[in-house]
């Protein structure tokens, strides 16, 4: 199948996020899980000038479809996507705030309750190891265990769920928590919410809207 109408979504997601700002250049990729396998960006083309025939279709077994080489990061994509059933769409960014916390290897602590979004009271920061390798895949599925995002070490972050709009969504609710979270600190040592406060919000959000799968926030395993 072609997924024409998706891989447009793909890219209008990329341009979205360099628009606001939370990414750049080629960083980053973006993964959505089709029939065959997954569709995911190629690897080093520029956002602006990304065209749906460049999205590459990714089967399971790491085979791939047509001229453009995937994403070099695609070993986490798959490993995600393979070992988690409920994600439909993977977000990975250099955004700024994300970034900033994560070369200071400092995960997010539960300092506003928008981390509930998560899935958990914070979003984890995986060890430093290079891009693109096994290694990075393992640590970012061990992190995502039971969250929905986490930062990468000197590199950036990840947020999954179960489309392509809730992953985006939550990526942008991650870099807007961890912009405020660096905002707070610049006066002192924020105040941390307690485990069993976000574990409240956990369960609210399961009502939160006007009810329907388009308002309800992510669920997390
Ligand atoms: P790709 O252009 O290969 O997706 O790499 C960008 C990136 O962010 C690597 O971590
Ligand atoms: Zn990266």
């Amino acid at each position: 199948m072609n997924h024409e109408a998706l891989r447009r979504e793909m890219i209008a997601t990329c341009n979205f996020m360099n628009d606001r700002g939370i990414n750049q250049g080629t960083s980053g990729n973006l993964s959505v899980r089709v029939e065959e396998g997954f569709l995911i960006t190629p690897s080093g083309v520029p956002y602006a000038e990304m065209v749906p025939e460049d999205i590459v279709t990714m089967h399971l077994d790491a085979s791939h479809d047509g001229a453009r080489k995937p994403s070099s990061e695609w070993r986490f994509h798959r490993d995600l996507m393979a070992r988690k059933p409920e994600v439909g769409a993977v977000l990975h960014l250099h955004s700024r705030f994300c970034t900033s916390l994560s070369m200071l290897r400092r995960p997010i602590p539960a300092v506003h309750y928008m981390i509930a979004a998560a899935g958990g009271p914070t979003v984890p920061c995986v060890p430093y190891v290079t891009w693109g390798t096994q290694e990075l895949a393992d640590l970012i599925v061990a992190a995502l265990q039971d969250r929905l995002a986490c930062l990468l070490a000197n590199h950036g972050m990840v947020a999954i769920g179960p489309d392509l709009r809730k992953a985006a969504w939550l990526a942008v609710e991650i870099e807007a928590l961890a912009a405020q979270y660096w905002h707070a600190a610049q006066l002192g040592d924020p105040y941390i919410l307690p485990d069993d406060e976000i574990a409240r919000v956990i369960e609210k959000f399961k009502t939160y809207g006007q009810g329907g799968d388009e308002t309800s926030l992510p669920t997390c395993c």
